[in-house]
C-alpha cells in the first residue's frame, strides 16, 4: 500500500520520469522550431540515480512507472535503464511515451528489458501534415507502431492532440486507424504548458464536441481501461478498441490525480500545470542517505498543490512539456 498521500489526501502511486528534454521533434504544442537549450549530460540523473530514487519511491508505495520525455528513445541505452527499473522490487508496472520514430530499432529490446506497454503521441495520418506539425517523417512512426504490435507490446495507446482547423477533420480517420490495428485513442485537449503550449491553445477544442461528432459515425458505450488514469473511456461497439477523452480544461480530473513527474535533471514536479517541485539532484550527489531520500520525497509530495490553473492562470507554467514530459 503506498504511503505517499498528499495533503488532499490523494495517494501518490505513480511517477513519471523525463530521462531526457531532448526530441528528435518539434511539435508545434511542445517545443519551438529552433529550440536548442537543453539539459547538459553532467545535469541529467544517471542511470544508477534514477534506480536509487525510484527504489525509494518503491518501497514508499509506488507501483507504476513511465519513462517520457523529451522522447525517451534518444536517450541512449534507454532499454538498460527500463531492465534496472523492471526488476525493482515492488514495481508492477513499466511503460514509455514515446513519438515512435525510433520504435523500429528497439521494439524488442525493451520488451525483453520488461516494458509492458507504450503510449505513442500521433496527432495525423496525412504524411504532409504531419511534417509541418511536428517536422518528421511519417512513414517512420508507423514502421515503429508495427514494430512495436510486432515485439508484443500491449496495449499500444495512440495519443492525439485534437487542435481546430488543423487536425480536427481526422478524429473518425483515427478511429478507423485505431480499430484497423487493434489500438486504444486517446484524445487530449491542448495545454498551456510552456509558450508553444500556450500559442496552440488558440486551436483548443473541447473535446465533447468531438465526442457528440463521433456518435454520429461510431457506436459508442461508456467502457474502462485498467490503470486509473485520466482519461475518460467509450468503447466502440464491435470492436475491441476504447476511445479515451483527456479533458485538462474543459472537466479537469485534479481530484484523482495520483502522480508525480521527476525531471532529467532530477527535479520533482508535483503539478504538471503548477510550479511546485524539489530538487533532488543536489541531495542524491551530496550523498545522502536512504533514509533521508525517503524523506526528502514525502517533503515533496507534500507540495502538491490542490489542482491546477489552467483556465485561470494559462500563463503560470514556462517550462515546455518536453522538459516533465505529459
Ligand atoms: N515524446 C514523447 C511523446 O511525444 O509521446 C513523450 C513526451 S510528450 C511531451 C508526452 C505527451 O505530451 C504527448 O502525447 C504529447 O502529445 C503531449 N503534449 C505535449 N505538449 C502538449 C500540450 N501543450 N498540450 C497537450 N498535450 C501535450
Ligand atoms: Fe517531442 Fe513528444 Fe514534444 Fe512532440 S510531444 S516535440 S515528440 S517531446
Amino acid at each position: 500500500m503506498t504511503q505517499l498521500i498528499d495533503q488532499f489526501g490523494r495517494s501518490i502511486d505513480y511517477v513519471r520520469v523525463s530521462v531526457t528534454d531532448r526530441c528528435d521533434l518539434r511539435c508545434s504544442y511542445c517545443m519551438p522550431k529552433q529550440f536548442h537549450d537543453f539539459h547538459e549530460p553532467e545535469e541529467w540523473l544517471s542511470f544508477d540515480e534514477l534506480e536509487r530514487v525510484i527504489a525509494a519511491f518503491t518501497r514508499l508505495g509506488t507501483r507504476r512507472v513511465r519513462l517520457t520525455g523529451g522522447e525517451p528513445l534518444v536517450r541512449k541505452d534507454l532499454p538498460r535503464l527500463a531492465s534496472q527499473l523492471s526488476a525493482l522490487p515492488g514495481l508492477e508496472d513499466l511503460s514509455l511515451s514515446t513519438n515512435c520514430t525510433r520504435m523500429n530499432k528497439h521494439a524488442e529490446e525493451l520488451k525483453l528489458a520488461g516494458i509492458d506497454r507504450i503510449n505513442v503521441s500521433l496527432d495525423s495520418l496525412d504524411a504532409d501534415k504531419f511534417k509541418q506539425l511536428t517536422g518528421g517523417k511519417l512513414e517512420k512512426v508507423l514502421n515503429g507502431l508495427m514494430a512495436a504490435k510486432d515485439a508484443g507490446l500491449s496495449p499500444i495507446k495512440v495519443n492525439m492532440v485534437v487542435m481546430k482547423d488543423i487536425n480536427d477533420n481526422e478524429v473518425e480517420a483515427m478511429v478507423d486507424f485505431c480499430i484497423e490495428h487493434g489500438f486504444t485513442l486517446r484524445f487530449i485537449e491542448t495545454m498551456p504548458v510552456g509558450d508553444m503550449g500556450r500559442k496552440a491553445t488558440d486551436q483548443f477544442i473541447d473535446l465533447k464536441v468531438i465526442k457528440q461528432r463521433l456518435e454520429k459515425s461510431f457506436d459508442l458505450v461508456p467502457g474502462v481501461m485498467p490503470g486509473g488514469g485520466p482519461a475518460r473511456y467509450m468503447n466502440v461497439v464491435d470492436t475491441n478498441i476504447n476511445i479515451g477523452f483527456i479533458t485538462p480544461l474543459s472537466q479537469h480530473f485534479c481530484e484523482t490525480c495520483n502522480r508525480v513527474r521527476i525531471s532529467v535533471d532530477g527535479t520533482i514536479y508535483t503539478c504538471l500545470g503548477q510550479n511546485h517541485n524539489f530538487e533532488l539532484r543536489p541531495l542524491l550527489r551530496a550523498g545522502i542517505s536512504d533514509a533521508e531520500l525517503e524523506q526528502a520525497i514525502r517533503t515533496a509530495v507534500n507540495l502538491k498543490p490542490e489542482k491546477h490553473e489552467f483556465n485561470e492562470h494559462p500563463e503560470k507554467v514556462l517550462r515546455f512539456m518536453s522538459y516533465t514530459g505529459g
